[in-house]
């Protein structure tokens, strides 16, 4: 459990809504599906919707989606927003910076602002999308990831989920190359029994410090 300063993080370190992400990236682990959470908050830091990947499952709570390539966690967040008002003082949180398919979601959706954890060097879009007049009057701000151990378990936990898929694809390929330090923060979490703690029923609390303590 280590901090860029050295010191000790604990689950208390997350903001309430950065947790129930973990919570939502831990279930969706668990299911099968790729590790990602993601909240909506309001302008008052009140979350409204919550959405967890779900790529690699049969069944979703309407109106989200399940057993698509496009069943991501912030597009399963952003479903359940209203089409009747706007959202320009919402922010989505997410454990992964988003991909192109969500910035342009949480763009669409309205919502002015997205925070992330953990980065993404193959699929995140945090350096922005092609702009168009839409992005321009509904422009999306970004902040992530965070330079903590929290932002390399984020990361670690997508990495995890590929090297147990496929440890030769192109997406781990691509982090060893531009990212190491984030596909060892997989390795670490496979080897410290990752998915025989989540396959084992621990709970995300649970979990966590001994998760931390090897990123
Ligand atoms: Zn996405």
């Amino acid at each position: 459990m280590r901090s860029l300063l050295g010191m000790t993080l604990t689950e208390a370190d997350l903001s309430p809504p950065e947790r129930a992400c973990f919570e939502l990236a831990w279930e969706a682990l668990r299911e099968g599906s790729l590790p990602v959470g993601a909240v909506v908050v309001d302008g008052a830091g009140r979350t409204v919707a919550a959405g967890r990947n779900r790529i690699h499952e049969n069944h979703a709570p309407a109106p989200q989606l399940a057993n698509n390539l496009l069943a991501h966690a912030e597009v399963n967040a952003l479903v359940q927003l209203s089409p009747a008002l706007r959202y320009p003082d919402h922010q989505l949180i997410s454990t992964l910076e988003p991909c192109i398919l969500c910035v342009g979601a949480t763009s669409m959706a309205t919502v002015g602002r997205l925070t992330f954890v953990g980065s993404d060097p193959y699929g995140g879009a945090a350096g922005g999308i092609l702009p168009t007049p839409h992005t321009d009057h509904v422009p999306v701000e970004f902040s992530g990831p965070r330079a903590d151990s929290f932002g390399l378990l984020a990361a670690g936990l997508h990495m995890a989920f590929f090297l147990r898929r496929k440890p030769s694809s192109h997406v781990m390929s691509v982090h060893r190359q531009l990212r190491p330090d984030l596909a060892e923060a997989g390795e670490a979490l496979v080897g410290a029994g990752l998915f025989d703690l989540a396959a084992g029923g621990v709970t995300w609390s649970a979990a966590v410090g001994r998760l931390l303590s090897v990123v």
